[in-house]
């Protein structure tokens, strides 16, 4: 336990691994947070009045490694969450101050152990980087999806799987201002950046003028 950090589990997976949150904040305002939390929600509730902003922490959210045979996702969120906490940077400690930021490491704890398995049953040493290498041909399934095989990331609409339930749940405790979702490309690949084209992640349930 931390005074600038807390750990909450929100939920567990089809296989029972914990889904996890780490939140950071500043001392003072790990110290508020409830308020911190009631005031953002007020925020968010358009039958409320407007609550001075310029007080308020903006809060952000760093969701990672939804598709569990991206693994330099979760990495980085480990990597995020210590450079946030221990730089000395003014950088960092303008976030620490300024933030409250809460990071999901891995939205999909159980493709991640399955990719991580066979990673790790398949690499040799020294590293072999060629694509054809064992260890970067998963045999199918694979770790992108879940226990049951399917992709959460087309979950966030359905809601059929506990991964998705929980942090949604969560979510609406929250309402962040600033959201990110981060995977990984292959090494072959650009990096994927919305938008693609007009309207190219068209949804039938979002109005197009909420897309612009
Ligand atoms: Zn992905």
């Amino acid at each position: 336990m931390s005074e600038t950090a807390q750990l909450q589990t929100i939920g567990y997976t089809h296989e029972h691994r914990p889904k996890v949150i780490l939140t950071i904040a500043s001392a003072k305002n790990m110290g508020n947070l409830e308020q911190i939390r009631q005031k953002q929600l007020q925020l968010a509730d358009p039958s409320q009045s407007k609550p001075d902003v310029s007080t308020m922490p903006s809060i952000v959210h760093l969701g990672y490694g939804v598709h569990g045979n991206e693994p330099s996702s979760a990495e980085a969120a480990i990597l995020t969450a210590y450079w946030i906490m221990a730089s000395q940077s003014d950088l960092a400690k303008n976030l620490r101050e300024n933030m409250v930021v809460h990071i999901d490491p891995t939205l999909n704890p159980d493709g991640r152990d399955r990719h991580s398995l066979w990673a790790n049953s398949n690499k040799g040493f020294p590293p072999v980087a060629d694509p054809l290498d064992r260890e970067h041909n998963e045999a199918w399934p694979g770790g992108r999806t879940n226990h049951y095989w399917f992709d959460l990331n087309r979950d966030w609409l359905p809601l059929a799987h506990p991964e998705s339930r929980v942090k949604v749940e969560w979510y609406h405790q929250w309402y962040p201002n600033v959201t990110t979702d981060f995977h990984e490309m292959g090494t072959n690949s650009t990096y994927f950046f919305e938008p693609t084209k007009p309207f190219g992640s068209e949804n039938p349930v979002v109005p197009r003028k909420k897309l612009r």
